[in-house]
């Protein structure tokens, strides 16, 4: 500390010194200066494309001492690149932001979100050693109805048994294995271990011929899980037994797909804020009632949703929400979304589902971000372990050591 106003002193001096130098200078020199700040002033303010996934651009702490000050300093007098130190302490209290996983294998216009602000318990999750690994992904796949004969006329929804089939043979092929909504719940909140490539089914509507026809014969060779979007509000006590009977066999679950789902009460911005409560809340009633429990995801009817229906499905507590947007796979804190949902800003209310239709390829799209981000993941590894231990002190210590198995030499 007591050094400190010595040098000041000098670097004043030399400064002074700089100065007078400086005023024979020509004009020239200063409005070249100026318009050099107001050029770096300018590169500032470009915004760094808008997009709900950057982080808040913090400038790297390296960069705040005076710059500007030095080309003008003449070389003779220059005793200050060494008093650089003291303008500078060594622990730098602005963290450096992380990386997030890239890739170019997302149609135009959509782009991976985040939900999880806080780096730290983001990290501490990613790494955690008996959590997904980095990498995982989910495919959840929205169907509709499945037919001997496929679509017909302008059915867009509809597939033939045949692509259902091989599809599921495919998935199969590939090593996808399902999940329940509540191991999507606990896999995007907290990266909960899932399979490496897994895959939610999810059958809109009141299709229960079609889940006992196609599905069951499926579920139970392969021992997987299907969803069953339901509307809950206009189906008698008979459809209920139904309902329940189909739950008995195993494999299935039912979530909420609105109370009425009809074209009064489809969420559009003319509709009342007393109907969307309606459609959110009474499927929990009616579930609760019949089924014996509470429904835990809400996939929006007809695919629509407005902010203050999110806002509403928040209220009533669903934990996750689907779309009919084919936007990508999911992976732990990186959510593919459109602007359509974007704007809403709750990626987690607003998830993308593959339509049956396109499941086939869209394996393999899947399959390749998946192992991109694991791939990237790996990379990064030691810088975000480095991070989590300069940065988060008060979190508990991870278990992964900074090395790899691969990376750890045989003699140790
Ligand atoms: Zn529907």
């Amino acid at each position: 500390m007591g050094r400190r106003p010595l040098i000041l002193n000098r670097q004043r001096l030399a400064i002074c010194l700089a100065f007078l130098w400086l005023l024979s200078l020509a004009a020239c020199a200063q409005s070249a200066a100026s318009m050099d700040h107001r050029a770096g002033q300018g590169r500032k303010e470009t915004p760094a494309a808008v997009s709900p996934t950057e982080q808040p651009t913090e400038q790297p702490s390296d960069r705040t001492p005076t710059p500007t000050l030095t080309p003008f300093v003449p070389d003779p007098f220059t005793p200050t690149p060494t008093a650089s130190p003291t303008a500078q302490p060594t622990p730098s209290p602005t963290p450096i932001p992380l990386a997030r996983f890239e890739t170019d294998a997302l149609h135009q216009g959509v782009l991976p979100v985040s939900y999880i602000q806080d780096e730290c318990l983001y990290l501490e999750a990613r790494w955690n050693p008996d959590n997904a690994a980095p990498g995982t992904v989910v495919v959840p796949v929205m169907f509709h109805g499945i037919s001997v004969a496929g679509p017909r006329g302008n059915d867009n929804i509809t597939v033939s048994t045949a692509y259902f089939e091989a599809s599921m043979r495919k998935a199969r092929q590939l090593g996808f294995e399902t999940i329940s909504m509540q191991q999507l719940v606990d896999f995007l909140q907290h990266n909960a271990y899932i399979p490496p490539r897994s895959l939610l089914l999810i059958i809109d509507d009141r299709r229960l011929g079609t889940v006992r026809e196609h599905f069951l014969p499926v579920l139970k060779k392969y021992d997987w899980t299907l969803t069953l979007a339901y509307i809950t509000g206009v189906i008698n006590e008979q459809e209920w037994n139904q309902v329940r009977d189909v739950l008995a066999r195993g494999h299935t679950e039912v979530q909420a797909h609105g109370y009425l789902h009809n074209g009064e009460t489809y969420i559009t911005e003319w509709t009342s804020e007393e109907i969307i409560r309606n459609e959110l809340f009474a499927p929990i009633t009616a579930i609760k009632e019949h089924l014996g429990y509470r429904p835990i995801a809400f996939i929006w009817p007809g695919g629509n949703f407005n902010l203050l229906s999110v806002q509403i499905a928040r209220e009533a507590d669903y934990q996750v929400g689907f779309t009919v947007f084919a936007r990508g796979p999911l992976l732990f804190n990186w959510i593919p979304q459109g602007e359509a949902e974007r704007e809403i800003g709750d990626p987690l209310l607003t998830l993308p589902r593959y339509w049956s239709t396109t499941m086939f390829k869209n394996l393999d799209y899947a399959v390749e971000i998946g192992a991109s981000a694991a791939a990237q993941a790996e990379k990064q590894r030691v810088d975000e372990i480095n991070w989590y231990r300069s940065n988060c002190a008060d979190y508990p210590p991870l278990s992964i050591p900074i090395q790899s198995k691969e990376e750890v030499p045989d003699r140790w």
